[in-house]
């Protein structure tokens, strides 16, 4: 925990540069305070630039050892630092830590840079690169990472482009940092009350509940609240009958990022004029070219040609929904169009008459802790490995628990944290990362990992019940956790997650499947109250309502992936208008008027919060056509945990970081490489895929 009011410490007392002597040397984050990290930043980037300066000086002949083992093994200390603030002001932040955040991470940018811009080491690299005899293959796959990352940095430029690539990655953490403190105040700062049991109508018990909760811990005077926690959102949208009530709630969540202090729209506006900057001195014609580059996808082309075999099935299908809502509501009697406030509160009603099936039937039979213990059987299951609870880990938060991780021969791999309800101190969304990446460079280092989620918190003590689509969420950050937790290279570059940004939702998104199988739905998916399992009938209705609402779910994710796209392939973005593009950029596509986008730009942190998914949404459903395919391996066998499938996902995915180009190591697990098929199919976008 954090406590901002303490005095300053010395610096010998600083447990961040301290050993830490914790279980599985967990950073102490009970004896971890704000003031900390400035002094351990300090000292940590110091150490580091020492590192790489006697790197770069060295006399002798550049070898794999003396270079690239050697930057492998610098800057442990700013890694564990780093580590140790991000994840706090992810998930617990306060003022102290926002402080610090604001005035770290343009420094930390300027550090990486000037490594990565390094005159010295850049040719010890490229040296080494043109005689690459007596390298295994993970050696020569970090060395290529390395040539790759310092190229695309600027190495190879002059000093003036140099100079000027410096310039626009400090400018650009700092308007990364601003747009998410921003979102960050929006979500803090709104909450819809709830009073009457009037403004309750239509919502089950288990929303209500979660009202109840959220105000009670943002200390309202109001018995209920809704806040803008997706989580806390949705489900109102849904259920909510109080129509003035889902338009009051719709219109603060989509304006996130665009109100007054917050206004995102001039941070856009500025980075996306720097981006495409910074790619024409890399000699790309845009961001999106320059980023992609580096991908799977290679070419914006190839990721947009994707986004458009989707986008038209996709929109013919939401439109022919709304057409059946629209029905609906003039049925009811109602005089009004279908709105973007109503369309998830109409789904659901469509939902009931189609499938048979209302959301607030399938919840009573997903308790948190019984999804959690699903996500961890599932991985015994296809991997072997164990999980028991550990309580004698620091954690950051009181909510937060600690698991440790076992290979099936016992072996210890690391420690699973699980960070699941929302709270004021949290950003929205759900996240993995990490707290120590796996690497076996001097020793087998074991990876420390994080699920952060946003749940509604039931009252203290009482059982929680999470939505289906939660449930999905918690087994794809699962999914992500395991792809660091069974890591097993040498290198720290490669280590993990540590892929191409349209590989690395493999992981998460193929993990998400084996939620909806019967094998795991009949054991863990049990009624809160009579502890009787899910019936088959209604295990039946869920997996066939899998394609409802796809062409809603479809439009405003593609909708988003188009719009960064279109952002990031600007050849020149001076005097950019943010508001007005987006606009134009949805007219294009035809966007529905009843629909929003999943992430409207002001408030889009994947895309704007930094660069990693920036020209990067489209990435999910990349990932998403191998994913269908990689789990139609399994299903091919008749067993959806067949071993020797999941002995090759194992050894070319989960344990393989970055070991290997991802389409190397996809067509080593299948074979093949995949084809949008599956995809289209399990989306029930396929032109013969009949309405559900
Ligand atoms: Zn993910």
């Amino acid at each position: 925990m954090i406590d901002a009011s303490s005095p300053s410490p010395a610096q010998g007392d600083n447990p961040l540069l301290a050993d830490w002597t914790t279980p599985f040397r967990a950073p102490p984050f009970g004896a971890i305070r704000p003031e900390h990290f400035a002094p351990a930043f300090d000292t940590a980037l110091a150490r580091h630039r020492g590192e790489v300066a006697a790197i770069a000086a060295e006399a002798a002949t550049p070898t794999f050892g003396n270079t690239i083992g050697a930057l492998e093994r610098s800057g442990r200390t700013l890694s564990r630092v780093s580590a140790a603030f991000f994840a706090l002001v992810a998930a617990h932040s306060n003022d102290a830590l926002l402080g610090i955040e604001r005035d770290i991470v343009p420094r930390l940018a300027a550090h990486w840079d000037a490594i990565y811009m390094n005159q010295a080491l850049f040719r010890r690299i490229e040296a080494l690169r043109r005689d690459q005899s007596g390298l295994d293959a993970e050696e020569a796959r970090v060395l290529d990472r390395y040539f790759v990352t310092f190229r695309r940095a600027g190495a190879g430029l002059d000093a003036a482009a140099r100079g000027r690539l410096a310039e626009i990655g400090e400018r650009l953490a700092v308007l990364g940092t601003q747009f998410s403190q921003r979102v960050l105040a929006d979500e803090q700062g709104y909450t819809l009350p709830l009073n009457t049991e009037d403004e309750l109508a239509g919502l089950p018990a288990h929303v209500v509940e979660a009202t109840r909760e959220a105000a009670r811990e943002r200390g309202l005077a109001s018995p209920g609240a809704v806040t803008l926690a997706r989580s806390s959102v949705e489900p109102f949208l849904q259920f909510s009958r109080r129509r003035d009530l889902r338009e009051k709630a719709f219109r603060a969540w989509i304006a996130r990022g665009e109100g007054g202090a917050s206004d995102n729209r001039p941070v856009i506006a500025e980075m996306v004029r720097l981006r495409s900057e910074k790619a024409r001195l890399l000699g790309y014609p845009t961001w999106a070219h320059y980023r992609l580059d580096d991908a799977m996808a290679k070419t914006p082309e190839a990721a947009r040609g994707l986004l458009s075999k989707v986008w038209a099935p996709a929109r013919r299908r939401a439109l022919a929904d709304r057409d059946a809502m629209q029905e609906m509501i003039r049925a009811e009697g109602g005089n009004f169009a279908l709105a973007p406030w109503d369309w998830r509160y109409y789904a659901e009603k469509l939902r009931r008459e189609r499938c048979d099936l209302g959301e607030g039937e399938i919840e009573p039979y997903l308790g948190l802790d019984r999804m959690i213990e699903a996500a961890f059987e599932t991985a015994r299951r296809l991997f072997g490995i164990t999980v028991t609870p550990r309580n004698d880990v620091p954690v950051w938060h009181p909510d937060v628990r600690a698991w440790e991780v076992r290979a099936p021969d016992g072996r210890h791999l690391g420690l699973f944290f699980g960070d699941y309800f929302a709270r004021p101190s949290k950003r929205s969304g759900a996240w993995m990362s990490t707290l120590r990446e796996q690497d076996k460079l001097d020793g087998e280092v074991r990876p420390l990992v994080f699920n952060v989620m946003n749940f509604s918190k039931g009252r203290d003590g009482e059982l929680v019940l999470i939505s289906f689509e939660d449930a999905r969420t918690l087994f794809h950050e699962f999914g992500h956790a395991l792809h660091a937790l069974l890591s097993d290279v040498t290198y720290p570059l490669i280590s993990g997650t540590g892929v191409a940004t349209d590989f690395v939702e493999l992981p998460s998104q193929l993990y998400e499947h084996w939620l909806e199988t019967p094998e795991i739905l009949k054991a863990f998916a049990t009624h809160h109250r009579t502890g009787e399992p899910m019936p088959d009938a209604l295990i039946a209705k869920l997996r066939a309502a899998r394609t409802f609402n796809q062409g809603f779910t479809t439009v405003e994710y593609v909708a988003s992936a188009i719009v960064d796209l279109d952002f990031h392939s600007l050849e020149k973005a001076d005097g950019l208008d943010a508001a007005a593009f987006e606009r134009a950029a949805l007219d294009r596509i035809g966007m529905p008027e009843e629909i929003v986008m999943r992430h409207r730009p002001p408030h889009f942190s994947h895309v704007f919060a930094g660069d990693h998914y920036s020209a990067g949404y489209y990435s999910y459903m990349w990932s998403e056509v191998l994913d269908a395919d990689a789990f139609n391996a399994f299903q091919e066998t008749g067993n959806v945990f067949d071993r020797a499938t999941a002995e090759r996902l194992y050894r070319y995915v989960y344990s393989a970081g970055g070991s290997r180009a991802p389409d190397d190591a996809y067509t080593a697990f299948r074979g093949r490489l995949p084809t949008e098929e599956a995809l289209l199919k399990r989306r029930g976008l396929t032109e013969a895929a009949p309405a559900p």
